[in-house]
């Protein structure tokens, strides 16, 4: 099989990647293997909510900026703090061509509320999620915080403690119905994905409507956990017409169903642009022919290779098994890329949970244009995107989403240039 540029990885970062080499005419693949990180995802998307020091940012451009001189090897840096800015105006509007509605501004962060009621730092929310322009700057005085009952991946009790340090006052209700009982039987299945699938259907979000009108009376507002639209993208415009209350979805435990939503709206929209999807298939190995890669093979389609003129490797950090940490080193299965980490198993983490962890900012070895190093030398035709990249700390610095997006479209951009 033959294609313009393969990627390798279906994640956020290789969708990106994928959906603008097709909307340019590329022939263009994606073999992944399965879940991504964007399954579990908040529903926000965030681009940069602190310094590598520790200090909040609050314009996410200037503090891309900043970055280019504190930490040369963040890939912002790399990038370059222009593009960086360029791409970060383009992203939303690739995700919103994909159907997914955010709302956000890359000179501005918001704040989204966690599943335990904490806000952070972000850039683009999803629509529907309770946000904030400031911490503690609810949009209501007064919330119903209404559960499945028996669902344990949403903490009402957490967020009312954090609502209520804001003089936000809470009160509790619940939700149950006979189509629920089956999945409660067991409760492994009481899982958001299940109970998403009993509200795609009109008479049960008709039942929760009801229930609700119910139990907000005296309130301004409602928040429910993120459960509902799975399959239908009109379940939370019809309860608020229904309920005639504002109503927020707050985030669950994963898998998370804006989540899963999203990535499927990617994927649609890529096949729309007549990309190929191999959804399931693992590129297992790689034949490098003068410094360039000149096919992979994939567990599902055996000698038959995939052959292209540039490759993308999008396979993810420790999550997605794009890195694996052996007991003294960090490698990168497909290409045994070289890979930057620490020598010593000791400097790879603290003991302390919350801690910065240095094996966060582990990651492929690239140039300057993010073309992969393999024993000391670029291979020309090989770029890397998302999360596997090295030098950069997605949780502590808050920036995962958008290092996945901007290296993606910078990625795209000189694969189009080349
Ligand atoms: C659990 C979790 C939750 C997160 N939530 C957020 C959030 O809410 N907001 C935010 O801004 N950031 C979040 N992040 C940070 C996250 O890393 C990025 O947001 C982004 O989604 C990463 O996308 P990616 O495409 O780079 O990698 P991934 O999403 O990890 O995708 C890599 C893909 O490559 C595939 N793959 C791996 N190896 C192979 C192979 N050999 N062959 C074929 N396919 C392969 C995997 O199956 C996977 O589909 C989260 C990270 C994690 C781990």
């Amino acid at each position: 099989m033959r294609f313009d540029t393969v990627i390798i990885g279906g994640g956020l970062a290789g969708m990106a990647c994928g959906i603008r080499l097709a909307q340019a005419g590329q022939r263009c693949a994606i073999v992944s293997q399965g879940q991504s990180a964007i399954h579990f995802s908040s529903g926000s998307f965030d681009l940069l909510g602190r310094l590598p020091g520790g200090e909040a940012v609050s314009d996410p451009v200037a503090g891309m900026a900043a970055l280019a001189e504190c930490c040369p090897s963040h890939p912002y840096a790399v990038i370059g703090a222009e593009n960086c800015a360029r791409y970060a105006q383009e992203a939303p509007g690739l995700l919103r061509e994909a159907g997914i509605r955010v709302a956000g501004d890359c000179r501005r962060n918001h704040f989204r509320i966690t599943p335990m009621g904490k806000a952070k730092a972000t850039w683009l929310s999803i629509d529907g999620y309770l946000t904030t322009p400031q911490v503690g700057e609810f949009p209501f005085k007064s919330v119903c915080i209404v559960n499945i009952e028996g669902f344990l991946d949403f903490y009402p009790e957490f967020i009312a403690e954090e609502l209520r340090k804001y003089n936000i006052e809470c009160r509790f209700g619940s939700f149950n119905h006979p189509d629920l009982e089956q999945i409660r039987r067991n409760p492994s299945e009481m899982r958001s994905a299940n109970i998403a699938r009993v509200f795609d259907h009109d008479a049960n979000l008709e039942a929760l409507a009801e229930a609700l009108r119910q139990q907000a009376t005296g309130c301004d507002a409602l928040i429910l956990p993120a459960l509902i639209g799975i399959n239908r993208n009109d379940s939370l415009e019809y309860l608020r017409e229904r309920v005639g209350l504002p109503i927020y979805l707050l985030p669950t435990l994963p898998p998370s169903i804006p989540g899963i939503r999203a990535q499927q709206a990617l994927q649609h929209r890529f096949r729309a642009l007549g990309g190929e999807y191999f959804l399931g298939d693992s590129v297992l190995s790689s034949e490098i022919e003068q410094g360039r890669v000149a096919r992979i093979f994939t567990a599902n389609h055996g000698n038959i290779p995939f052959e292209a003129r540039r490759f993308v490797l999008a396979t993810g950090s420790f999550f997605s098994k794009g890195l694996v940490a052996t007991f003294d080193r960090i490698v990168e299965p497909v290409f045994g890329a070289d890979t930057v980490s620490r020598p010593s198993r000791s400097e790879w983490y603290t003991l302390h949970f919350f801690d910065r962890h240095e094996y966060q900012a582990f990651g492929v070895r690239t140039d300057n244009r993010l073309r992969v190093v393999k024993e000391g030398a670029v291979l020309e035709n090989l770029y890397a995107v998302g999360a596997g990249l090295a030098g950069f700390h997605p949780v502590q610095e808050g920036c995962g989403a958008g290092v996945s997006l901007l290296s993606a479209l910078h990625v795209a951009e000189q694969i189009l240039k080349d």
